[in-house]
């Protein structure tokens, strides 16, 4: 690759091992499970599940089939890590799953149905892990179906098409410390968990905690903890601290090359819809990203960069694959970096800046960075 990229993201595979140890030290009892849907929220996949297990995860939580399959076919087999892949649709790919081994959630009789046939199909005991919509309302099976569900699942391992490894829920409001809705959920979980106790279902494992309710519930922690974000470096919320403050170092630093320095004169437009125009005489620097790399074009006139020792902000329009920082009569040579987030080693911005400009949350700056900015993972 070009030792110059215009723009690239450095994935810090040590700072990723440190946060899985961080965050294990903080459920101790607890199994722990990385979660590395949508390409490791942005940070590449496989190198971030390889770099979680060698910290110690010995779960990978995929949110496709998909996702799950390419864990395996990348070599990483059960006896390294199990693999719990949560969001399907009719039609599977149920078979392929069992035969990965690959443990799969089942939130309703239709899916029980498809998995119990696929097992048979291929003559393997399918690993399955029952979903209680304890109050998030998405996937899930509804506490009026949960009985039905549990009755059925118990007939299927009697016949061992599969074994119920696991039991499971998903909070709604883990990120707000206090919200209603946490006590609430966690009430009905254990409602959850008692029917399938009493029904003579003995799971594996039972787990309810993403990362904020890794960070801030441990009576959650249960038998396995499945933080995503919080693995990547990043708080899940302003409201419950910074990186640091949680004792995390963000991952992923973002950086481009700087690929024009100019001077122009007071009153010019700059970017589509001349929505800034420079209020003196000035200096521009061009960054040559756009919401074509992921950057949200969201955050126009607001986008934080580090150029020249300096924050500076979008101005005007964040176009398809450029914007323009105003460099106040600065003037840093062509190819200087300008630093949209990293952890802030170098005084640069972090993703919850630009989730703050962009009026969105930090996860998903990560994640929609895009398939034409390059990974370069460091410290594998
Ligand atoms: C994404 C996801 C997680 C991880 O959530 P974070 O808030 O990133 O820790 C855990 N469980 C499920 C079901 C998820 O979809």
């Amino acid at each position: 690759m070009n030792e110059f990229p215009r723009v690239c993201a450095q994935i810090d595979l040590a700072a990723l091992r440190a946060n899985v140890r961080a965050l294990r030290a903080r459920a101790p009892r607890s199994a722990f499970m990385a979660v590395v849907k949508a390409d490791a929220y942005g940070h590449g996949m496989i190198p971030c599940a390889r770099a979680a297990v060698e910290a110690g995860a010995s779960w990978l939580g995929a949110a496709t089939p998909e996702e799950a399959l390419a864990l395996r076919a990348a070599g990483i087999g059960p006896g390294e890590a199990r693999v719990l892949c949560w969001l399907w649709t009719p039609g599977g790919p149920w078979r392929e799953a069992i035969e990965a081994d690959v443990d799969v959630s089942v939130s309703g009789l239709w899916a029980l149905a498809e998995v119990t046939a696929a097992a048979r199909e291929c003559g393997r005991t399918a690993r399955i892990q029952l979903k209680a919509d304890t109050g998030l309302g998405r996937n899930g099976c509804q506490p009026a179906d949960w009985p039905r569900l549990v009755e059925e699942a118990l007939k299927a391992e009697a016949e061992g098409t599969v074994k119920v490894t696991g039991v499971w829920s998903h909070y709604a409001c883990a990120d707000e410390p206090g919200h209603p809705s946490i006590a609430l959920q966690s009430t009905a979980f254990e409602e959850a968990l008692r029917i399938v106790d009493e029904a003579g279902l003995r799971p594996e494992v039972r787990h309810i905690a993403n990362s904020p309710a890794t960070l801030t519930l441990p009576g959650s922690h249960y038998d396995l903890v499945r933080p995503g974000i919080a693995m990547y470096g990043i708080s899940p919320s302003p409201e419950l601290g910074t990186s640091a403050g949680l004792g995390l170092r963000p991952v992923m630093t973002l950086t481009a090359s700087l690929a024009q320095v100019k001077h122009v004169p007071a009153e010019h437009g700059v970017s589509y819809g001349r929505h800034y125009v420079t209020p003196r005489a000035t200096t521009l620097g061009l960054v040559p990203a756009g919401y074509g790399d992921g950057i949200p074009r969201h955050a126009s006139g607001s986008g934080p960069v580090l150029v020249a020792g300096k924050w500076r902000r979008a101005a005007g329009r964040i176009a398809m694959d450029q914007f323009v920082v105003d460099l106040a009569g600065d003037e840093p040579a062509v190819g200087e970096p300008a630093v949209l987030f990293g952890p802030g080693d170098g005084g640069e911005p972090s993703a919850a800046d630009w989730a703050l400009a962009a009026d969105t949350i930090a996860y998903e700056i990560v994640t929609r960075i895009g398939s034409r900015v390059p990974r370069v993972h460091m410290n594998g």
